[in-house]
């Protein structure tokens, strides 16, 4: 029989009706033997979800301050779903040894994994089938890296679990003390878990019918993409499509398993399916999906004969370097070079700094920024061939009063991505969207 791994998101997971529909889903299929849970997310506008409290909780003990107030909002949830669910799994004992650690100064990351640890807990009771807790499994660098090791840890623990819950987010560092993903990690930890097990298909349930064109949240009812590859996949998810966490896909890849994501609220709705190679979508499609993330500065640089000039780029990526700054994106013409970097790399005067060891060290003609510019990338792998592409994207952002600062086209043709204020960040999605998945030559599934 083959092996499905289901993750269940934090609106997945959020009250005791929702766990227990959860707990019904993996109970209609045999094959769904191992589960993934996150922490309890939002219940509705203005909740606020468990990790989000935990990290206050951190914040405030840190400080000094009291954190009791907030720490009964989490200890109400859990002790409510305990409740709900008509299960004792020691929710009280549990989250008075979490309270006793937090006092005595245990580290963000261990304060924001007790989400997933609780959640776990309960959702191995509803299902009755044992509890793994990823800290038994799950590795990490001490660069904070997902360890290698970990793949061959979680088989052989999982081997002795026919099925289990694991809670997603957290595992083991280095140094022995828990650690975490970046946010939204628990789509990692299913992907890990659906590797070492060598699962067959790795389900990722959460509150939409499968990944969209575009955000919903800034074009109501986008079409569902039935299929896209990974590497579609990669790069709408980093340029914020946060459906799933852009590292999800590296466990699963080279194992081939395929993700599917599916909605726990219309579990018969079928989802989309992330796989290797999405034929089907590059013969009918150019653009697979459009996404967007705000905050990012260029620095343009203009230099006559720059492109003779050896070692230009590795001097201003040097200085990049000595600041710990990393780029996203380095498009050049003969005589010019942007550098597009994230705002976070740039507070506290730095940007100033690079710009004016820039003027000292590679003598530009000219050197200017542009700050808080978003970044919206068109993928698809069918815009490879598919003549006049860029040419509708362009006039579609001309048409609508868009100004392109900055555009740069990946050299595997799978994206054209434009630079525009931040302000004009969701007009730039929804003209784009437009053209291509509502226009008169619509090429959307
Ligand atoms: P979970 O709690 O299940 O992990 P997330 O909130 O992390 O769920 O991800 C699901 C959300 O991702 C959706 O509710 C949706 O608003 C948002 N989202 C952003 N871009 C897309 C997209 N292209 N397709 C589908 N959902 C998207
Ligand atoms: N609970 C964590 C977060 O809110 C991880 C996750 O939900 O995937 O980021
Ligand atoms: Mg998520």
């Amino acid at each position: 029989m083959s092996i499905k791994v289901c993750k269940f998101g934090g609106t997945s997971m959020a009250d005791g009706t929702i766990i227990r529909r959860a707990a019904e889903i993996v109970n209609a299929d045999a094959e769904r033997r191992y589960v993934v849970v996150s922490a309890p997310g939002k219940r509705f506008g203005g909740d606020v979800k468990v990790t989000d409290l935990l990290y206050r909780c951190h914040e405030l003990a840190s400080s000094g301050a009291n954190f009791g107030e907030v720490f009964s909002r989490i200890r109400s949830r859990f002790e409510g779903m305990e409740k709900e669910l008509e299960k004792d799994v020691g929710m009280g004992e549990a989250l008075d040894e979490i309270g006793r650690n937090i006092r005595a100064g245990a580290g963000a990351d261990y304060c924001a994994s007790r989400g997933e640890y609780l959640a776990g807990r309960l959702m191995a009771a509803v299902l009755d089938v044992p509890f793994v807790d990823a800290e038994e499994i799950v590795r990490f660098a001490p660069d904070g890296s997902l360890d290698a090791t970990t793949y061959a840890l979680a088989a052989s623990v999982l081997r002795k679990y026919p099925r289990a819950v694991i809670p997603g987010f957290y595992g083991r560092g280095a140094d022995g003390k828990i650690r975490t993903f970046s946010r939204g990690g628990s789509d990692i930890s299913g992907a890990v878990v659906a590797r070492a097990v060598k699962a067959a298909l790795y389900e990722n349930w959460t509150d939409v019918s499968g990944f969209f064109a575009c955000d919903p949240k800034i074009v109501p009812s986008p079409q569902c993409i039935r299929e896209l590859s990974y590497q579609e996949l990669r790069e709408l998810s980093y340029m914020g499509a946060n459906v799933l966490h852009s590292e999800s896909i590296f466990p699963v890849r080279s194992a081939g398993i395929p993700i599917r994501i599916c909605n726990t609220f219309r579990p018969s709705d079928e989802g989309t399916y992330i796989v290797a190679s999405a034929k089907r979508r590059r013969e009918e499609n150019a653009v697979t999906g459009i996404a967007g993330k705000k905050d990012f500065t260029v620095i343009f640089l203009e230099k006559s004969m720059m492109n003779g000039e050896i070692g230009f780029a590795a001097r201003v990526l040097g200085i990049l370097s000595r600041y710990g700054v990393s780029f996203e994106h380095l498009p050049s013409g003969i005589d010019t070079m942007s550098v597009v970097i994230d705002n976070r790399y740039l507070s506290g005067g730095v940007l100033e700094k690079i710009v004016s060891d820039i003027r000292e060290e590679v003598h530009p003609d000219s050197v200017r920024t542009h700050e808080d510019i978003a970044l919206i990338a068109t993928v698809g792998h069918g815009m490879a061939n598919a003549i006049g592409t860029a040419a509708r994207l362009f006039k579609a952002l001309s048409e609508a009063n868009i100004n392109v600062i900055m555009i740069d086209q990946g050299s595997s043709e799978l994206n054209i991505i434009v630079g525009v204020d931040n302000a004009d960040c969701a007009a730039c999605i929804r003209a784009i969207y437009r053209e291509f998945f509502e226009g008169k030559g619509g090429t959307g599934s």
